[in-house]
């Protein structure tokens, strides 16, 4: 079976577009999106309705959660607080009523799935690193657990040294992310899991980068947050 997982698409329609157009071509069983659908970006409905068309494996993210709970905005910066805002406002109450349902983890195919980490996921921590990720080695049991969240692609194994997935090892692997990447690198990013081979391939494409900004700045929004996407961070 081949897997496709997506995370943080951040209301990125060109980006969102672009990664199914590519997910077509790969001959792929099964699309696993993990969280943070909107917040951000211009087009948090239309997203929320095509991640919704094309998969039902869907988790909630920490910008989904403060779609449908503005207090949690709290801890965002003024930025995210301002789009998390507008969102809320944009959502209809189907897609509001939707967000509040997502899980927090899946397991599914013998894999693990969640948004930030494996344990507390609700705490919404980061993995940066190997050794940010070797702490969370003991809070699944699968050989693989997928994350986003950080927007940071990574492949971090448990002995803290291997970068290419093979059987015998145990892994943490963030996708990255689709509609706003932050690690210098403007391209969408995504991850595709071969169960059969146990191969892991990561997906980087260029997409629409100034349509997707110049919607957002058309919206009001920061315009911070259609900058940042011009230049991947
Ligand atoms: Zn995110």
């Amino acid at each position: 079976m081949r897997i496709a997982i997506i995370s943080d698409i951040h209301s990125n329609l060109e980006a969102l577009q672009k990664a199914f157009e590519i997910i077509d071509r790969k001959n792929i069983d099964e699309i696993v999106c993990l969280g943070d659908v909107v917040g951000y970006g211009a087009d948090p409905n239309r997203c929320l309705e095509l991640v919704r068309h094309r998969t039902t494996h869907i988790l909630m993210g920490n910008h989904d959660e403060a779609a449908i709970d503005l207090s949690v905005t709290r801890y965002f910066n003024q930025f995210a607080r301002h789009a998390a805002y507008w969102t809320s406002e944009k959502l209809t109450e189907e897609n509001l009523e939707f967000l509040k349902a997502l899980p927090l983890r899946l397991e599914l195919w013998g894999l693990t799935f969640v948004h930030s980490t494996p344990r507390n996921t609700e705490e919404w921590n980061y993995i940066f690193s190997s050794f940010e990720a070797h702490q969370y080695f003991d809070a699944f049991d699968t050989k693989i657990c997928f994350v986003g969240h950080s927007h940071v692609p990574g492949i971090y194994s448990e002995d803290g040294r291997t970068a290419t997935v093979k059987p015998n090892l145990r892994y943490i692997i963030n996708v990255g992310s689709v509609g706003q990447p932050r690690d210098g690198d403007p391209r969408l990013s995504f991850g595709i899991f071969d169960t059969e081979a146990w191969r892991y391939e990561h997906v980087r494409s260029e997409y629409d980068t100034y349509a997707a900004a110049t919607k957002i700045m058309q919206q009001g929004l920061p315009r911070y947050l259609g900058e940042r996407l011009l230049a991947g961070m």
